[in-house]
């Protein structure tokens, strides 16, 4: 199998959207957005050893690969509806590719998302995937839209993928009730993307973690010029983890540990009723970790509103 056949074979697969004007086998693809809509851009690159562990089975890559632009989608209230694929390959194996593909489609599926292109080269497994949304004219959850005042929300649970890479790192022992659920979360993100839409109309400034989320608020902050306090014992978390790791630990992971894929978001607390319909109706729990305020900076706080200082707030690649 050549490169050109690999394209045929497993990436041509018929393009389910009739807003593909020319999907994949021209020099570039054309999609037609619906009038009355802004595009949404945005790319995720993950490399072997850097982002994943190099014995990965390809369905779990692929859904990662993916996810983790889905999740950018999801964290700007954006329908994702076209990704473009860039990978280096060492090798074209049929039966490991197969199901890379496999994998990759029924996520696509899942969003409704086409493949319209992309690029192959031989390297060593790197994969980048371009994806592109759309948004009502004007709108978007933007990091610079936080206001004092402003409740701050996280979906899901925190800390349980960056639980599941220590343990496979030999930092952490896990209980065995909670290996599964941290495994998953570790491999399988799930990106938010029906309750970023559903936020879009509610909420005010959003970011999905996947550095930590304490660093991926201060995102937020900088943006806005606004500060906040988060209560470190509010964060959902799995209470068996909780219960079993070190305090530092757990805290540590939860805040600091990356990998979430989960959205924090600010909303005004006049709609703290209209962000759990819409959390409802996205079928994912949502939990008020914070306040934003003034100061300018991140206070993190205990249950007794002690301070907690971390020795790192998250993952930075040139840190
Ligand atoms: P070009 O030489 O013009 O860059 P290629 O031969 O690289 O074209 O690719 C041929 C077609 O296959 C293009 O439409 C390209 O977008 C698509 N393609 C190549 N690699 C991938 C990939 N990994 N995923 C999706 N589409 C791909
Ligand atoms: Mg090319």
């Amino acid at each position: 199998m050549n490169e050109f056949d690999f394209i045929r074979r497993y990436l041509q697969r018929q393009p389910s959207d009739s807003d593909v004007v020319l999907g994949i086998g021209d020099d570039a693809a054309i999609v037609r957005p619906q009038p009355g809509y802004d595009l949404c851009f945005s790319s995720d690159m993950l490399l072997k050893g850097r982002h994943f562990f190099a014995d990965v089975a390809p369905e779990d890559l692929a859904w990662k690969v993916l996810a983790v632009n889905l999740s950018d989608m999801a964290a700007m209230g954006a329908r994702p509806r076209w990704v473009l694929l860039s990978a280096a390959l060492p090798e074209l194996d049929e039966a490991w590719l197969a199901h890379f593909c496999d994998s990759l489609f029924a996520l696509a599926a899942q969003h409704g998302v086409a493949l319209i292109g992309g690029d192959t080269t031989r390297g060593d497994l790197v994969f980048n995937v371009t994806i592109i949304g759309e948004l009502p004219q004007g709108q978007g959850l933007r990091r610079d839209a936080a206001q004092v005042g402003d409740d701050i929300w996280v979906s899901g649970r925190v800390g349980l993928a960056a639980a599941a890479l220590n343990s496979r790192l030999k930092n952490c022992v896990l209980p065995p009730e909670a290996a599964p659920e941290c495994e998953a979360a570790l491999l399988r993100p799930i990106p938010r993307v029906a309750l970023g839409r559903a936020l879009l109309p509610v909420a005010r400034a959003a970011q999905d973690i996947s550095d930590g989320l304490a660093q991926d608020i201060g995102h937020i902050l900088k943006a806005s010029g606004v500060g906040a306090e988060l209560w470190a014992d509010s964060l959902p978390t799995l209470p068996a983890l909780k219960q079993h790791l070190g305090r530092a630990q757990w805290l540590a992971y939860t805040l600091a540990g990356g990998d979430d894929y989960e959205l924090v978001f600010t909303a005004a607390p006049e709609h703290r009723e209209a962000v759990s319909v819409a959390a409802e109706a996205a079928g994912t729990q949502v939990t008020r970790v914070g306040r934003i305020n003034g100061s300018g900076g991140l206070q993190i706080v205990d249950a007794a509103h002690q301070d907690i200082t971390l020795t790192s707030l998250g993952f930075d690649h040139f840190g």
